[in-house]
C-alpha cells in the first residue's frame, strides 16, 4: 500500500509526544517499510541508505484517528444551519440524492484531504449509497481513501425502516401529500442490503489494513430485528466491526423506549450486537446502566461532541463511560453536520463539552484522556488496537509533525494541554502514513488540489440542479418533522421509561 517493504527512513530529533506524562523528549524514530522499527535518543544507529527527515523545531504524536464520519457528507458541507438530527435525516434525499459512483468517489477523497491536512491519518467513515451498497461503490470510495494514501474502515449504512416508519406517530401527522413523498423512500428489504454487504465482504480487492470494511445497521430503530441479527452474523462471520448511531438524539432515546419497552442499548444487546467488534456513534443519551452494559462487552463509543451541538443533541459524558470501561474513541461526524472534518477541533471540544456539563472537576476529562481517545481508542474501535495509536516499535508509521514554531506552540508549556487546547491543525506541516510522506511542507504529495476544487465545483452544481425536487420535498415536511421531534425530545426521559413498551 505504501512504501516498497524494505524502505528504511530516520528521522532525527524531534520532540516526541507522550501524552499520559505531559511530556515530549528528543529522539529519533527508525521506520523500517510501514513500521516503526525503533525509537531512541537523538543520534540513533540507522542502517546506511537510511532515508532522514529533520524534525527539529517538530513536536512528534501519532495520527490522530476520525472515529466517526460519513463520506458523502463532504460534498454537503454547508448545506443547512438550524437542523436538528431529524431535520437532517429528513433533508438527506436532497443533500445526497442523485450521487453518481463518480460523485460518491470524490465526496469522499475531499473528507480524506482534509483529514490528512489537519492530522489524521485514520477514519471509521459510514458512507451512503442509494438504494443499496454495491461492492463497487464500497471498493471506489475506499479508492478515494488509498489515492489519497490514508486508511479508514467503511462501514456502508443500510436500514429497512424510513425515518417516517421508525418514529411511533409522525407519520401520522403528515397530510396526504406529504405521505406520498415519503412513500417513494421506502429502503430495499433487508436480505437485499446483506447480500449487497456480504458480496463486498467477500470480494474486497484492497488492502485491509489500509482500507478495510465494517457493517452498520444505521439507527437501531430504522432497522428490524431480524435485520439487526443479520448485520450482527455478519459482522462475527467476516471478524469486522459493528457500528450503529445509538441514542444520539433525544428523540432517539424516547423512540427505543416506546418501541421496545428498554433502551436502545439493551435492545440491542438483546439481539446479540454488543461484542469488542461494536461501536456506538455518539451515545449522548446513554444511561450509566447502557454505560456498564457497553463496557462490559468492551464496546467502544465514538463521541462526536461537535456534531451533537450542531444538531441540538445534547452533551455525551465522556468521564462517566470510561469509568464504566467504555472504549472512547473520538470523532467529527460527518461534514453535512459538523461541518469540517478536524479532529484536533473535536478533541477540544471533547474536553470542553465535558467541563461545560458541571462545576465538578472530578466529572472532568484530562487532556491526556482526550489526546488516548482520538488516538489509541479510535485505533481501538476501528480494529487497529496494538498497530496504530502510539509511537512505539511495532506501531504502524503514521505520525504528525507539528511546527513548534507556529504561534500554537509559542510557548511550549505543557504538549498534551496544548494538544487538546491550543492545536487546531495550524502547526501540521508533514504527516507521514505507513512510512510514506502524504503531507510535506503543508502541501499533499499524491492529491492535485486544484484538480479536486474543479470536479467539486462541476459536481455541486449538477448535484443543486438535479436535486432541486428533493429540496422541494424538504420543504414541504420540515414544518411537520421539525413540529413533530421537538415536542416528542420534550417529554421527560424519565417519564418515558415508564411509558416504554406501550
Ligand atoms: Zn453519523
Amino acid at each position: 500500500m505504501t512504501v516498497r517493504p524494505g524502505t528504511v527512513t530516520i528521522i532525527r530529533d524531534g520532540r516526541l509526544l507522550d501524552a499520559r506524562a505531559h511530556r515530549a523528549d528528543p529522539g529519533d524514530i527508525l521506520v523500517i517499510g510501514d513500521t516503526i522499527s525503533e525509537i531512541g535518543p537523538p543520534g540513533l544507529a540507522a542502517p546506511a541508505g537510511a532515508v532522514t527527515i529533520d524534525a527539529r523545531g517538530m513536536l512528534l504524536h501519532p495520527g490522530l484517528i476520525n472515529a466517526h464520519t460519513h463520506a458523502h457528507g463532504n460534498l454537503a458541507k454547508g448545506m443547512g444551519d438550524r437542523w436538528t438530527l431529524e431535520l437532517l435525516l429528513t433533508a438527506a434525499p436532497w443533500i445526497n440524492g442523485n450521487r453518481s459512483a463518480e460523485d460518491r468517489h470524490l465526496s469522499a477523497k475531499i473528507g480524506a484531504v482534509e483529514m490528512v491536512l489537519k492530522g489524521c491519518t485514520a477514519a471509521y467513515d459510514l458512507p451512503l449509497e442509494l438504494p443499496v451498497p454495491t461492492h463497487e461503490g464500497v471498493e471506489s470510495l475506499g479508492r478515494a481513501y488509498a489515492d489519497v494514501g490514508m486508511r479508514a474502515v467503511l462501514a456502508p449504512m443500510v436500514a429497512d425502516r424510513t425515518l417516517y416508519e421508525a418514529i411511533p406517530g409522525l407519520m401520522e401527522v403528515l397530510s396526504p401529500s406529504q405521505r406520498e413523498d415519503v412513500a417513494k423512500l421506502r429502503p430495499v428489504p433487508w436480505k437485499t442490503s446483506l447480500d449487497g454487504m456480504r458480496a463486498g465482504l467477500h470480494g474486497w480487492t484492497l488492502d485491509r489494513q489500509q482500507v478495510g470494511l465494517a457493517v452498520a445497521p444505521t439507527i437501531p430503530h430504522h432497522c428490524s430485528d431480524e435485520f439487526i441479527r443479520g448485520c450482527a452474523d455478519l459482522a462475527k462471520e467476516y471478524g469486522v466491526g459493528l457500528h450503529s448511531h445509538v441514542a444520539e438524539s433525544k428523540v432517539q432515546a424516547i423512540v427505543g423506549l416506546q418501541r421496545y419497552g428498554k433502551t436502545l442499548t439493551a435492545h440491542l444487546d438483546s439481539l446479540g450486537a454488543l461484542g469488542p467488534h461494536f461501536t456506538v456513534a455518539h451515545g449522548v443519551w446513554l444511561d450509566h446502566e447502557d454505560m456498564t452494559r457497553l463496557g462490559d462487552h468492551g464496546a467502544s463509543v465514538a463521541h462526536n461532541p461537535g456534531s451533537n451541538m450542531r444538531l441540538g443533541n445534547g452533551f455525551g459524558d465522556m468521564k462517566a463511560m470510561l469509568e464504566r470501561g467504555v472504549n472512547v474513541g473520538i470523532g467529527t461526524d460527518g461534514a453535512n453536520c459538523s461541518d469540517n472534518q478536524n479532529v484536533f477541533e473535536a478533541m477540544r471540544l471533547a474536553s470542553l463539552v465535558s467541563k461545560g456539563r458541571s462545576p465538578d472537576v472530578d466529572r472532568w476529562v484530562t487532556t491526556d484522556e482526550v489526546v488516548v481517545a482520538a488516538t489509541e481508542g479510535s485505533a481501538r474501535a476501528l480494529g487497529f488496537a496494538g498497530k496504530l495509536g502510539r509511537l512505539l516499535p511495532g506501531y504502524l508509521a503514521d505520525i504528525v509533525f507539528l511546527d513548534l514554531r507556529h504561534p500554537n506552540w509559542i510557548p511550549t508549556n505543557d504538549p498534551t494541554n496544548q494538544l487538546v487546547h491550543t492545536e487546531d491543525g495550524g502547526a501540521v506541516t508533514h504527516v507521514m502514513i505507513g512510512g510514506r510522506m502524504i503531507v510535506e511542507h503543508r502541501r499533499l504529495t499524491t492529491v492535485d488540489l486544484e484538480a479536486l476544487a474543479r470536479d467539486a465545483e462541476a459536481a455541486r452544481q449538477r448535484l443543486e440542479s438535479v436535486n432541486a425536487p428533493a429540496k422541494a420535498i424538504y420543504e414541504r415536511l420540515a414544518p411537520a418533522v421539525g413540529r413533530f421531534c421537538p415536542g416528542l425530545a420534550h417529554v421527560p426521559y424519565h417519564a418515558a421509561r415508564y411509558v416504554g413498551g406501550s
